[in-house]
């Protein structure tokens, strides 16, 4: 930099002396310097020019820099310099984008960009193949190619922590999972993912498990009647009597165990609108505390009800009752004889809650999160003699996943516990009157 500018000083000092020296000989000073001024004047110009165009040509072609001494070969060095460094980075930058578009394109997986406004940016090849994704639909809004209302509303919320199961436009037996993540500034990338097998997988476990259970049924109601019929036998030796009275038990398990994958198995298979209405919880309730009370029969629990008189949800009744009696029920097997059981049910702002204390034996907190997993026990040997048979808060959990509400459990060993069933505002049905089903008969 100091060799340019001190050159460029050491030319116009020697220009300025010719200058001076020329005008002191023709003894017109003024109008040689005025005519050497103009005439740096118009080089300086030319420099400027050259460097323009070079600069224009520059744009299109890599070029090196015109010849040029003083300040302005190190002006043209120091362009041309940068030039080389900002290819090298855009090459570099370039190679990493087309790297990573290779790598992409390359996924089963669909993915797609879509920017802060909701538009897309850009996809690769499986999100062409899975969402029928074409050239001209850049720029687009996303939600115009995926028009589900369970992917709008999704896609809308913000709430990005699950993924969401769709079936594919056009072609009902194929599943697409969409999980979208948010990055940048609002930007957000969404991954869609074809589980058809594993939907299928899962629908014929379903259908197995369903199956199954229906198939045990007759072959176990004949063996009951059958030792019913051989438990009337007076002539029966004791040792006998002992096996039948055992198998007797084991048998009603066996029963209660199929009813419930029955009902687990249905609550999972059937279309959760179906049997949706307006629900009185109170006389329902009021139907499940006298089931609750003959069940606890000489155990004598103390319970008490606490239900507004004209409290409504929207739902199944079916499921509601399934739901709140495995609860209620519950805390009869694991609460001592002549203990205190509340179930209420109330509602404010927040929804409608219904819950269950009970002065039982509790449960240690570390065993809460799998509580609602199939045949998960805290206590085996406790749950085998109250009869239970590790479905009740799986089938708990199911039904009121059908009724967008929540389960919500409060223990501590030896201190009793509290269940409590959290609606949704949108359940609660405020204005009644017209749409209250009356309650189906008791279906045992
Ligand atoms: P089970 O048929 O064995 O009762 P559930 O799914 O209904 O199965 O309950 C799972 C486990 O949760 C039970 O085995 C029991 O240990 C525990 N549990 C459920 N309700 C209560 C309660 N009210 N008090 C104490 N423990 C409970």
């Amino acid at each position: 930099m100091l060799t340019g500018y001190s050159a460029e000083i050491r030319r116009i000092t020697i220009y300025a002396a010719i200058c001076l020296v020329s005008g002191l000989v023709s003894g017109q000073l003024a109008w040689t310097l005025a005519l050497g001024g103009g005439l740096y004047i118009a080089w300086t110009f030319w420099q400027i020019r050259r460097l323009d165009r070079w600069l224009s040509a520059g744009r299109k072609r890599s070029q090196a820099p015109p010849e040029a001494s003083g300040v302005w070969g190190d002006i043209l060095d120091n362009i041309y310099r940068q030039q080389q460094r900002h290819r090298k980075e855009k090459r570099r930058l370039q190679q990493v984008i087309a790297r990573m578009q290779e790598t992409t394109a390359a996924f089963a997986d669909g993915v797609v960009v879509v920017d802060a406004r909701g538009n897309i940016e850009w996809w690769n090849k499986s999100a062409e193949l899975l969402l029928g994704l074409q050239q001209q639909d850049a720029g687009h809004p996303l939600v115009n190619y995926i028009r589900n209302p369970r992917f709008i509303g999704y896609f809308e919320s913000g709430d990005y922590r699950l993924p969401v199961d769709l079936p594919a436009a056009g072609e009902n037996d194929k599943r697409l999972q969409c999980q979208i993540n948010s990055f940048g500034q609002g930007e957000r990338l969404l991954v869609v993912r074809d589980v058809t097998r594993l939907y299928r997988l899962e629908a014929m476990r379903k259908d197995f498990v369903a199956n199954v259970s229906h198939e045990l049924r007759t072959p176990l109601t004949v063996i009951r009647g059958y030792l019913e019929t051989l438990g009337d036998n007076e002539d029966l030796s004791p040792v006998w009597q002992k096996a039948l009275t055992q198998m007797q038990q084991q048998s009603e398990r066996m029963t209660a165990l199929i009813n419930d994958l029955i009902t687990l198995s249905t609550l999972e298979t059937d279309d959760p609108e179906r049997d949706q209405r307006c629900i009185a919880i109170e006389p329902l309730l009021l139907m499940i505390k006298a089931d609750a009370d003959a069940f606890s029969g000489e155990r004598d629990h103390r319970l008490t009800l606490n239900c507004e008189s004209n409290s409504y949800l929207h739902g199944s009744e079916k499921e509601l009752r399934s739901a709140f009696s495995n609860l209620v029920f519950n805390a009869i097997k694991y609460s001592p004889p002549g203990s205190s059981i509340n179930i209420d049910f109330w509602t404010d702002d927040n929804g409608a809650h219904f819950s269950v204390t009970d002065e039982g034996v509790g449960i240690d907190p570390i065993h809460i999160p799998r509580l609602t997993e199939r045949f998960y026990r805290v206590d085996s040997s406790r749950s085998n003699a109250s009869g239970g048979t590790g479905l009740g808060l799986a089938i708990v959990k199911h039904a009121l996943v059908r009724h967008d509400a929540q389960l919500q459990i409060e223990s501590q060993p030896g201190q009793g516990s509290v269940f409590f069933c959290r609606f949704p505002p949108g359940r609660v049905v405020r204005n009644s009157a017209d749409n209250v089903t009356p309650l189906h008969s008791r279906t045992g």
